[in-house]
């Protein structure tokens, strides 16, 4: 198959922990090349976000065969804010399809993931008369539902949302629940949706000697080590993350290690270092920025818990990730999360914004070292069973029986 993936306002290549490139831009990759090795061929089309990267490097149309290219549109400043992206996207459709006559482009089948390259799928598969998968990755119900506020119309998008899901051919949704929630909030049919979970990449995230990896990264050998990995934003929870190492206070030597996000200022990063600086651990706690998933691993092995205390997560790659290096963790009972940690045997389920469970579990974990390192195995264990390779022969099957 040559499928067409529309990712337009995140780019697999832009750096991952920072602004919106997370789980979604890992998937992507990891996806692709999934596709790839099975012999598919994959072009990504995503909008331009640097100056860099405008240049389309467009080679013989015989190479196109088991490959995945990036390929770049302008549309929009680079900086653009995420509240005006919906002002591009014909502009973008547009340049794909001029692009695509150009150098006489056919694809067999259209994956778009989020609802902006959702829309532009749909728009792609009624002119080329070619079958349409999206995966949604988050949905407008659920923000809404909560009462988040992310700086668009949320409305607007759970409308385009409502459309979308009657106008495909099929959706992958990342677990059962998310299924359930396209089924319940979007009176989705039943018949259309695929749950197809992600996966783990075990080549690289896999046990490194905890010391080891602690020498790497320059950090005491000795010392408790708490691991956070993700965008800095309101619904991972952080905050309450911050409280509950307030709570564990004097009792338990830690360092909180955040990874992930901008150091460049920002209002979510100022709001951060606030907290921690009110909750009296500066010292105590490290902003470290994001880093690359070759790096990632060495925290994730230098760490002794690691804790997702998301409001929601529609998978939650990162815990995974952490487990499958065998490391015990705690996390929301929410989303994805609960579809892959067993509470009380792979780590522990707390309820969301619940500061005063996370420093339960956390000081429980702390005060007992055979429990520490059974839930870590079994965790590994647990993590195994989820690779790309599965996930992505799952979606080729779904796709290759709708071309
Ligand atoms: N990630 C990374 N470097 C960072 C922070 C995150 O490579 O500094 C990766 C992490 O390994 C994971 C993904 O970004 O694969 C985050 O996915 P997750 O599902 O945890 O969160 P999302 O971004 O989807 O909310």
């Amino acid at each position: 198959m040559k499928i067409a993936l529309i990712s337009f306002h995140s780019s697999p290549l832009e750096t991952l922990g920072e602004k919106d490139a997370g789980g979604m831009n890992v998937y992507i990759q990891r996806l692709s090349e999934g596709l790839m090795e099975l012999g598919h061929s994959v072009d990504i089309f995503s909008r331009a976000f640097n100056s860099d990267i405008t240049n389309i490097e467009f080679h013989d149309e015989n190479e196109f065969e088991s490959i995945v290219r990036n390929l770049h549109f302008n549309a929009g400043s680079y900086d653009l804010d995420k509240s005006q992206f919906i002002d591009y996207l014909d502009e973008f459709v547009d340049k794909v399809i001029g692009f695509c006559d150009k150098n006489d482009l056919k694809y067999d089948l259209i994956s778009s993931h989020y609802w902006l390259s959702a829309i532009i799928g749909q728009k792609l598969s009624d002119y080329w008369h070619i079958p349409h998968v999206t995966t949604f990755h988050t949905l407008a119900e659920i923000k809404l539902s909560l009462g988040v506020e992310d700086g668009t119309d949320l409305q607007f998008r759970s409308k385009s949302e409502k459309e979308i899901i009657q106008s495909v051919d099929a959706i992958v949704a990342s677990t059962d629940l998310e299924k359930q929630d396209l089924i319940s909030k979007y009176d989705a049919p039943e018949t259309k949706i695929q749950s197809i979970s992600p996966g783990v990449n075990l080549d690289l995230f896999k046990s490194i000697d905890r010391s080891e990896s602690r020498r790497i990264l320059n950090l005491d050998l000795q010392e408790n080590i708490v691991l956070f990995v993700g965008r800095i934003d309101s619904l991972k929870g952080i905050d309450y993350l911050v409280e509950a190492m307030r709570q564990l206070g004097q009792k338990f030597p830690f360092r909180l290690q955040l990874v992930g996000g901008s150091l460049h200022a920002s209002p979510e990063l100022n709001e951060l270092k606030s907290k921690i600086q009110e909750a009296d651990l500066t010292d105590r706690v490290d902003i470290i920025g994001s880093v690359s998933q070759e790096k990632l691993v060495y925290y994730y092995n230098s760490c002794d818990i690691f804790v997702m205390p998301s409001l929601h997560e529609s998978f939650g790659l990162a815990a995974l990730e952490a487990m499958a290096c065998g490391i015990p963790v705690v996390v929301s009972d929410v989303g994805g999360l609960k579809t892959f940690v067993t509470d009380s045997e792979t780590g522990f389920l707390v309820a969301p914004a619940n500061a005063n469970e996370i420093a339960v579990r956390i000081a429980l974990l702390l005060e007992n070292d055979s429990l520490r390192n059974q839930m870590g195995e079994k965790a590994q264990i647990q993590a195994g069973s989820r690779t790309w390779e599965i996930t992505s022969q799952k979606i080729a099957f779904l796709y290759s029986s709708l071309c």
